[in-house]
């Protein structure tokens, strides 16, 4: 389940930050969730409420941007992938141009927290 780990990751760190600035209340998350990073945006953001309840996070306000993925082929494409299939372990990526799928993914692999803000709870 990886949008059940990166959701998990997200939440700590989310709540490691707002320890050490002393915050009592997560106003806002903005998450950015890469293409190819296999996590879906809906479960993420299912997860994400499910493990910030009871915390400084509970009601902050979740915003998830989607970073588009990029990749290198082995036909010398550069660019977009024309097809992103299925989640977790089983991503298949393909070619923009060849339709391959041995492909490298360049970017929008991963995600982070882009921002936060907090509040007085
Ligand atoms: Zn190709």
């Amino acid at each position: 389940m990886k949008s059940l780990s990166a959701a998990e990751a997200i939440v700590a760190e989310v709540l490691r930050t707002a320890e050490r600035h002393d915050a009592q209340a997560v106003k806002l998350v903005k998450v950015s969730l890469g293409e190819l990073s296999g996590i879906n945006i809906r479960s993420f953001a299912s997860w994400f409420r499910t493990l910030s309840i009871g915390s400084a996070a509970e009601n902050a306000q979740l915003v998830i941007d989607k970073e588009p993925g990029l990749i290198r082929c082995i036909c010398g494409y550069e660019g977009q992938p024309d097809n992103v299939f299925g989640e977790n372990d089983k991503l298949t990526i393909e070619c923009g141009k060849c339709k391959s799928t041995f492909v490298t993914p360049m970017a929008g692999t991963d995600y982070c927290v882009k921002e936060l803000s907090f509040g007085k709870a």
